[in-house]
Order: structure tokens, then C-alpha cells, then sequence
């Protein structure tokens, strides 16, 4: 089986949220679609242990927000790769609640809808929820919805490894960080996280993570994470462009 043929089914990438009992959860989900028009219901795919499948189970609604392609890596970073069990991710997010409750993120997205949750599949490592479309509106009619297409090719984004799409890399990406590491002379050297897509800059250093302007790539601390995502130094490689 050629794992890559999964990468030639066409996904969007989208923002899913619930709350249940004052506790607000989203993650970034590629699993959306509509099944049926009359009633219009949607259908979400949701890792079961994602604090958000409680969290939807628990509180009966859900809303959708579809990411516009521009949409900044802080808002993916932080809805895509962070859990919420140990971080707020609303606290630095715009975003509304709707009557029934339930967090709609506007930032950086184009539309969003809110359903009620009206069947779920127990589909193995996920649960796929299925839920009747309430409401749902335009937030910026301009602007191209983010495809995951355009996030691995043109962006550089991996899915997490919680994604029903996540294809397991890190070991190939491990051997190819000890390998590139040896071929890189120039301490300044800038690294790309091939989670989310931030580089590494020597010249600025990590301040917040208290490293010094001037650390090259390969001395930072081997416990060093991506700023933007938290993916570890192996999923990190050479940057050369710009
Ligand atoms: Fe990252």
C-alpha cells in the first residue's frame, strides 16, 4: 500500500468547538462534509482522545468554522497542535458564543456553522459525530477557504498525529535531522518546523524559552519544542529559502 495515495483525497481544514459545563474546547479538524441537504446535517471525525469528543458528547452541539488560507499559524498552532486540557486556547482567540452556548471561532475564518448533535459512530480510534446544521453565516465572503492541499504543499503543515489523515513520518524525519544536521556548517543556519511551518531563526534565538540570540539550531537543548506548536527538534529541517 502506497500510504501517500491518502494525501489525493481533497479535505478542507476547519475549526470545530463545543462546550460543555463552562468548559470551551475546539481543535483543527480536515474530517468535515456535509451528508445531507434535507435536513442539512454535517459530519465530523474526532480522535477519542480528544478532550473536544467529551466535550461534544457531553454538550449535544458543535460548531464548524472553515479556515480561510491565509489564516496565521498562531490560530493553527494553537486550535491544531496544543490540548486543551492544559492550556486555554480561547483566551487570546476571537470568537462568539451562540445561544444553546457554543463557541463559534470567527478568526481568521470565512463562515462557520453551529448543529446539534443527532447520532454518533463509534468508528474505532474515533468518533464520527453527526449533527443537523441550526445556523450558520458568511464572516468574510472574499476570502478562499484553507484546503489541505494548500496547507501541506504551499504551507508546509503536517497533520497532528491525532488527525484521522496523520500518516506516521517522525522516524524517516529523525534519521533525516541526524543526516542533515552533520551537512550544516553555517551556524546560522534557520530550521523550519515541518509541523506548523515557523522557522527558526539563530540571529533571534528563542528569547521567551530563554535562548540566547545567536544559538544555532543544533545547540539548542534537546527538550527544546516549537514555540509556535510544540513539535520536538526532529521535526524540525534546514530552511534555505528567503
Ligand atoms: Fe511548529
Amino acid at each position: 500500500m502506497n500510504l501517500e495515495t491518502f494525501y489525493t483525497l481533497s479535505y478542507g481544514l476547519y475549526i470545530v468547538c463545543a462546550q460543555s459545563e463552562g468548559k470551551k474546547n475546539g481543535y483543527v479538524a480536515n474530517t468535515v462534509f456535509q451528508v445531507t441537504a434535507e435536513p442539512s446535517q454535517l459530519a465530523i471525525s474526532c480522535n477519542k482522545d480528544n478532550l473536544s469528543a467529551k466535550v461534544i458528547a457531553k454538550s449535544g452541539f458543535f460548531s464548524v468554522s472553515v479556515l480561510e488560507q491565509g489564516a496565521s499559524k498562531d490560530i493553527l498552532g494553537r486550535f491544531g497542535y496544543k490540548s486543551g486540557k492544559d492550556f486555554d486556547k480561547f483566551e487570546e482567540t476571537q470568537y462568539f458564543e451562540t445561544l444553546h452556548g457554543v463557541p463559534v471561532v470567527t478568526e481568521d475564518c470565512i463562515s462557520w456553522f453551529v448543529c446539534k448533535l443527532t447520532k454518533t459512530i463509534d468508528v474505532g480510534t474515533h468518533l464520527l459525530f453527526i449533527g443537523e446544521v441550526l445556523d450558520g453565516n458568511f464572516l468574510n465572503k472574499e476570502k478562499t477557504p484553507l484546503t489541505y492541499d494548500y496547507y501541506r504543499k504551499a504551507r508546509h503543515g503536517r497533520a497532528p498525529k491525532n488527525a484521522p489523515t496523520y500518516i506516521k513520518e517522525k522516524e524517516i524525519k529523525q534519521q533525516a535531522v541526524k543526516s542533515a544536521a552533520k551537512n550544516v556548517v553555517k551556524s546560522g543556519q534557520k530550521w523550519i518546523c515541518q509541523v506548523c511551518g515557523y522557522i527558526y531563526n539563530p540571529a533571534e534565538g528563542d528569547t521567551e524559552a530563554g535562548v540566547a540570540p545567536g544559538t544555532s539550531f543544533e545547540d539548542l537543548p534537546d527538550d527544546w519544542v516549537c514555540p509556535v506548536c510544540g513539535a520536538e527538534k526532529a521535526d524540525f529541517e534546514p530552511y534555505n529559502k528567503g
